[in-house]
């Protein structure tokens, strides 16, 4: 196998479309031509950047891709920032991962100058990489020495203790990840996805723009995410592929309902077109599947996986996609459930998925006691539990009650405690999720206040704002006069779960 595999179809599919965005339509030319300037402008005279991290800041589109591979080609490690993220989540990465130079669309620049300087990071900006780089053949990166080994990527999740960590992947884990599913979705050239996903989450770097890539097929993005202008491109055609999280199906039902009866029939016929849509990154509701077969004629595959894995278990694209269940491992990954003491348990017991193969992350980064931890026996320990039934997987939930699944995003309740005990009105706090059928979760947050001091809801989530990324910040309030404890004064976090749960109905 060679580390640059991923580059084989670009190369194959020189003149053919790659990425479409709001710029316009490149072809795999430009795309390999202007990654090419990355790598030369980052390398600056060096032969190899030998795993310097390297940050990037930049909206997904062409120019995001062509960083991605530059960094690749040079002999970086790619480590995407969340184009939300304030500030504080930004300098966690630059300082967690040591990142030594970071990559900005010039419009970002401001947003990352002074913590650049502050953690002497070289910030460099797609324009000026434009005007230093000379002109050179799309094909100079294939004589890079790059090892399938090496490290590629660091995408920071959230675990149940502290702040996000950094899920190092080499590129043999990332060609292995988009592999499997190009092989199980029978991802084509002629395949053309459109991407509404954020471009820091292995959803949108993997399976959408890693594979479309793969298969020198059309990856279109559309700036951000708006219902009205997903369900207008569908209507246009040309689409095989979508993806996306429940959260993101749930509001296109909810605009497909608003819509006049002419517009959703536009619409529905659109959708209908696709070979496939697809689900994942948190459980999908199968009220949402339902809603969504009945207006577009499409049942969602849905599947399952994590940033540690890649997509480890799915529905399948020929064959019964049965409704809460995720399906069956996918090629070449190895999937078995366990019990507490580590034995393989039947498939109508509960037990916590564990996952092999080459699709396994390399470690956290810089935290190996971390990531000894979270293998057993040379097995990932994922931390989800579900059972199997018929053959079928179905997810019965984390076994830790830290870990917040909302719109997709996976967040530790820890982390938004620790920050939100840093706010003059709350002398202590703690955060659940509350299940909900639009976002999977919300976030809830049970405070107890110092002396005559109180809080409200809307001043408190513009105060998390300015220091989380805003789908962290608490959507529902309750203040105590003190949090419930048990004798070994730990917070009883299902106590306070059921503060925010509707009273049962009257007899
Ligand atoms: P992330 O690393 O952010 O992709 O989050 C991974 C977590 O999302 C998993 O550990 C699961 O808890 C959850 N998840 C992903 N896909 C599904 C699914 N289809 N059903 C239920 N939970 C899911």
């Amino acid at each position: 196998m060679n580390s640059l595999a991923l580059f084989q179809a670009a190369l194959q599919s020189s003149s053919r479309p790659a990425i479409i965005d709001r710029q316009g339509a490149y072809s795999y030319n430009e795309l390999l031509q202007q990654a090419a300037e990355v790598r030369q402008t980052l390398l600056n005279d060096k032969s190899d950047l030998r795993e310097a991290r390297v940050a990037f800041l930049i909206e997904p589109g062409f120019e995001y891709a062509a960083v991605q591979w530059g960094i690749w080609q040079a002999g970086g490690i790619a480590t995407p920032l969340g184009l939300k993220h304030p500030t504080p989540e930004l300098e966690h990465v630059l300082q967690d991962a040591d990142v030594s130079t970071i990559v900005v669309q010039p419009s970002l620049k401001e947003r990352v100058a002074s913590i650049a300087l502050k953690h002497r990071c070289r910030l460099l900006d797609t324009q000026e990489i434009a005007a230093q780089a000379t002109k050179q053949p799309a094909t100079t990166q294939l004589t890079t020495n790059i090892t399938p080994d090496r490290r590629a990527m660091i995408l920071y999740t959230s675990g149940s203790t502290g702040r996000p960590k950094g899920v190092v992947t080499t590129h043999a884990n990332i060609l292995a990840q988009i592999d499997a599913l190009v092989d199980a979705w029978n991802w084509h050239f002629d395949d053309h996805i459109l991407h509404v996903l954020p471009m820091h989450h292995i959803h949108g770097i993997i399976n959408v723009l890693g594979c479309a890539m793969r298969v020198g097929g059309v990856c279109e993005f559309l700036p951000s995410f708006n219902a009205q202008d997903v369900w207008s491109r569908f209507a246009r055609g040309g689409l095989s592929l979508f993806m996306a999280v429940p959260t993101i199906y749930a509001k296109l039902i909810a605009a497909w309902e608003q819509a006049s009866p002419a517009t959703q029939k536009e619409w529905s016929a659109g959708a209908q077109k696709l070979r496939l849509m697809v689900s994942g990154s948190a459980a999908l509701p199968i009220p949402t599947l339902e809603t969504w077969e009945s207006i577009t004629g499409q049942r969602l595959l849905e599947r399952y996986g994590m940033t540690e894995i890649g997509m480890a278990l799915s529905n399948p694209l020929d064959g019964v996609r049965r409704a809460g269940h995720v399906g069956k491992p996918l090629p070449q990954v190895k999937v078995q459930r366990t019990n507490e003491a580590g034995e393989v348990v039947d498939d109508k017991t509960p037990g916590e998925i564990e996952v092999q193969g080459p699709n396994v992350f390399q470690a956290y980064w810089g935290q190996s006691e971390v990531t000894t931890a979270s293998f057993r026996n040379g097995w990932f320990r994922t931390g989800d539990v579900a059972v199997v039934d018929q053959g079928d997987y179905r997810i019965l939930g984390r076994n830790s009650v830290d870990i917040i699944k909302t719109g997709g995003y996976k967040i530790s309740a820890l982390e938004i405690e620790d920050v939100l005990r840093t706010h003059p009105q709350i002398q202590d706090c703690a955060v659940v999720g509350i299940p909900d059928e639009e976002w999977g979760e919300r976030v809830a947050v049970n405070v107890v206040c110092p002396d005559g001091k109180t809080l409200t809801l809307e001043p408190l989530r513009a105060w998390c704002k300015e220091r989380l990324a805003a789908y962290k910040a608490p959507s529902l309030l309750k203040v105590s006069e003190q949090l419930p404890r048990n004798a070994m004064g730990k917070v009883q976090k299902p106590q306070i779960r059921a503060l925010f749960s509707p009273s049962p109905p009257p007899n």
